[in-house]
């Protein structure tokens, strides 16, 4: 059956439609950190950041049908659901910050395209900087500072002109590996800053995530934000934080990733758990900058902020409160981490493991001083992994990290089956 439907989807999608697996499972359900398939088999879900409450949470499904039922329509009327939403996640933002305006989209890639529009219209520039190994969407801008070799091979030969491609600042790879410092990548955007005004391409904004989500959760080296923010600043250009992955409580210990470097961003881009499933995107900046849209004409999306987004939005933000779900990030974050560096004591084949919170990412390494990354070796420990009913997958250009990023409801006694799974798996000799 498996088979047949491989072979459905494979006449019927896109060969660039990604599919995880040779043999996926056909997922049936989901229940909270659990996916289950069509023979009722269960698996602990490790990689699903869009849902971060759980699959299946009681609360938001019966808003959403109440919705549904009482008035879906978009955000041109005037109804209160807009602005208390609206209220709601401005109230998540740094006290002593300028970010009071919200604009409401469907999706991460539409938050990321709107973000770029909105610093080039507010600084009247167009050059946008963006670090090397991101993901940032599928449309036309967010594609276009997508800089992962994996995602996006070609775009990284034929990047549009307002695209600056800078050095990713992380420290267990390329030129300044294990130096410790800051400092060597601060001087390099320095010197690309200076290139870019000299060719009369001034800078309109700086754009990355608060970590390293797609090389696999790596953690900016201490500094490099406040010093980045700073140098773009002086220059007149925007700072835009890709929240879209890491936001929402998934750190654990803030509610931000940016909170984590200590920095307050310019503009916000915010999705994937914002509704559970529920597609909601945001942008989250000062009144200032927002304004600037307007010389462009009027801003408007269909579904973007409909009363149905806002109701599900507001019972998302309501749920994690109640389900205490930071702190959970936080707590079982800490115990999947320490499982998993323990593992790492043990199995030369774990480089490094990276993260924060329920953002981790396990780096398979053929050996730990040259780094070379064990990628053919990752994916057979996925598949493994799934035979033994965890979901675990790769991520990283050079797809040699396990991926960890699991609803946020995951359990203790979850998150230490998976390091036992990973114990067992890791065993078996690679
Ligand atoms: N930014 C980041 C950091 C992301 O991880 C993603 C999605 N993986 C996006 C933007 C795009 O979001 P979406 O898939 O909702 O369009």
């Amino acid at each position: 059956e498996a088979a047949e439907e491989v072979e459905r989807r494979n006449r019927i999608f896109a060969a660039a439609q990604e599919r995880y697996y040779e043999h996926p499972p056909q997922i049936q359900r989901g229940w909270r950190h659990h996916l289950v398939d069509t023979t009722g088999r269960a698996y602990i879900d490790m990689v699903n950041n869009v849902a971060g409450l759980g699959h299946g949470h009681p609360k938001i499904a019966a808003v959403a049908n109440r919705q549904l039922r009482t008035l879906a329509t978009n955000s041109r009327f005037l109804f209160r659901e807009l602005a208390e939403y609206s209220e709601a996640l401005l109230a998540l933002m740094p006290e002593d910050s300028d970010l009071d305006t919200v604009l409401l989209v469907n999706s991460g890639s539409e938050a990321v395209d709107l973000a770029i529009r909105l610093a080039q219209a507010a600084t009247g520039r167009r050059t946008v900087i963006a670090l090397r190994e991101a993901y940032h969407g599928w449309t036309m801008a967010s594609d276009a500072v997508t800089t992962s070799a994996y995602d996006n091979p070609f775009a990284l030969a034929t990047r549009p002109d307002w695209v600056h491609v800078a050095d990713v600042p992380n420290r267990f790879r390329g030129t300044y590996r294990g130096e410790g410092t800051t400092a060597p990548y601060l001087a390099d955007l320095a010197d690309d800053i200076e290139d870019l005004q000299r060719d009369d391409r001034e800078v309109a904004a700086f754009l990355c995530e608060s970590i390293l989500g797609n090389a696999g959760g790596v953690l900016l080296p201490e500094g490099y934000l406040a010093g980045a923010y700073a140098q773009v600043r002086a220059a007149g250009g925007l700072c835009i934080a890709d929240e879209v992955q890491v936001g929402f409580g998934r750190m654990g210990s803030s509610f931000w990733g940016f909170e984590q470097s200590g920095v307050i961003p310019d503009i916000v881009t915010i999705a994937k758990p914002m509704g559970n499933g529920f597609p909601i995107g945001g942008v989250i900046t000062s009144k200032r900058i927002a304004d600037a849209l307007a010389t462009q004409g009027q801003f408007f999306s269909s579904a973007g902020g409909s009363t149905l987004s806002c109701a599900v939005g507001l019972a998302v933000l309501d749920a994690m409160v109640e389900d205490d779900l930071q702190r959970n990030a936080r707590d079982i974050g800490a115990r999947l981490a320490d499982g998993l560096r323990g593992l790492a004591a043990r199995h030369p084949l774990i480089g490094v493991v990276h993260g924060e919170g329920l953002y981790l990412g396990v780096e398979l390494v053929r050996d730990r001083e040259s780094m070379e990354p064990a990628a053919t070796e990752a994916a057979a420990i996925c598949e493994r992994l799934r035979e033994l009913g965890v979901i675990v997958l790769t991520t990283s250009e050079r797809s040699n990290v396990l991926k960890i990023k699991p609803p946020l409801c995951l359990t203790a006694q979850s998150a230490d089956h998976v390091v036992a799974m990973l114990d067992r798996v890791l065993s078996e000799g690679w």
